[in-house]
């Protein structure tokens, strides 16, 4: 059996079609739909749904806390709605999801960016106390991209998602590696579902600039999701290249975004490994969409990068990664970021 969503769309104005999507009885019956905005496109977006969905109440996602998921799970909870849509970037799925679930009820995604694959993932990354935790919740209901807001969100978080999709295929020889090295259970179509979205994209030559490829960028974003709940972890999308950017953010806060980060870990890990075809395709795709490729690329130096690497496995305990399996010492850490510096650097 495959869990998916009911419907995906990707398509301009779909934000302004939210009613047709709601008035599918698989999707609500009642009528009482929450629909939760972010501080931001708040207004622009009540504006727009306001006509195809007159009763349903609007709320307001401060940001991309626990307690503001907390706080709007209560409000469903008490309003007894029979859905909410969440209507944003990132942190405002995400504060939405958890949410829904606190309220035990499904959650209809429509994003207005493509900066990771948190929008379809059966998981949610919300801050708490200064740190970040990600937390299990339901995959949506049905899943939104509307275009026309894409194309409106900053440039560098779109170029992100890139970076994000890129690295399922490091993420994916490092789960091939715990299967053979440590007889870690490996999920077939999981790994076909992931690898698919980034050879989907990898060699394009258009950019964010294109409807193609956005529509191809969304696609496989929401297919890296699905993969995650088919594998029922992150495996699928998540290897030494996610514990490069989990390191990151623990050492150095605010260097950069997560999609960027991952697509400099997946260069480094395949850099790592040695597939010289394979770290020469990611590098050429990153740097055709701008994104970082070098430490320096993000205001890091070889040895605070250095520093990275060498805290990358003990983001993720128990996870095998091309890092785990080389076990490298210190200097040769450093040796290896020079090497990659030198030649990779702009
Ligand atoms: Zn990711």
């Amino acid at each position: 059996m495959l869990p998916a969503p009911l419907t995906m769309d990707v398509r301009r104005g779909a934000v302004a079609e939210l009613g047709a999507l709601l008035a599918d009885s698989r999707v609500a019956t009642s009528g009482r739909v929450a629909v939760a905005v972010g501080p931001g496109q708040g207004d622009h977006i009540e504006s727009l749904i306001a006509p195809t969905l007159g009763e349903a109440e609007v709320f307001r996602v401060a940001d991309g806390t626990v307690d503001a998921a907390v706080s709007l799970g209560a409000d469903l909870r008490k309003g007894a709605y029979e859905v909410v849509v969440g209507v944003g970037g990132g942190k405002t799925i995400d504060a939405t999801k958890y949410a829904a679930s606190l309220a035990g009820i499904p959650m209809v995604a429509v994003a207005t960016n493509l900066s990771h694959d948190g929008i379809c993932s059966p998981t949610a990354s919300l801050v708490y106390e200064g740190g970040k935790g990600t937390f299990g919740v339901p995959m949506p209901l049905a899943i939104l991209v509307d275009l026309d807001f894409v194309h409106n969100a900053p440039k560098s978080l779109v170029r992100a998602g890139i970076g994000d999709v890129i690295s399922n295929l490091s993420a994916i020889e490092d789960w091939q590696l715990g299967n053979v090295e440590r007889g870690e259970p490996i999920d077939g179509l999981a790994c076909s579902m992931s690898r698919t979205a980034a050879e989907a994209l990898i060699g394009r030559t258009d950019s964010i600039e294109s409807d193609a490829f956005l529509t191809v960028l969304a696609e496989s974003l929401i297919l890296s999701g699905m993969s995650m709940v088919v594998a029922g972890s992150s495996r699928p999308a998540s290897g030494g290249d996610h514990e490069i950017l989990h390191a990151v953010d623990q050492l150095f806060p605010g260097t950069s975004n997560h999609g960027e980060l991952a697509g400099i870990g997946a260069a480094f890990c395949f850099f790592l490994r040695e597939d010289h075809a394979r770290v020469q395709q990611v590098v050429g795709c990153l740097r055709r969409h701008e994104l970082p490729v070098v430490p320096g690329d993000i205001g890091l130096t070889e040895e605070q990068f250095a520093e990275v690497v060498a805290l990358a496995p003990a983001t993720r305990p128990g996870r095998y990664t091309i890092l785990e399996h080389l076990r490298m010492q210190e200097s040769e850490i450093r040796d290896r970021v020079g090497d990659y510096v030198r030649a990779f650097a702009s």
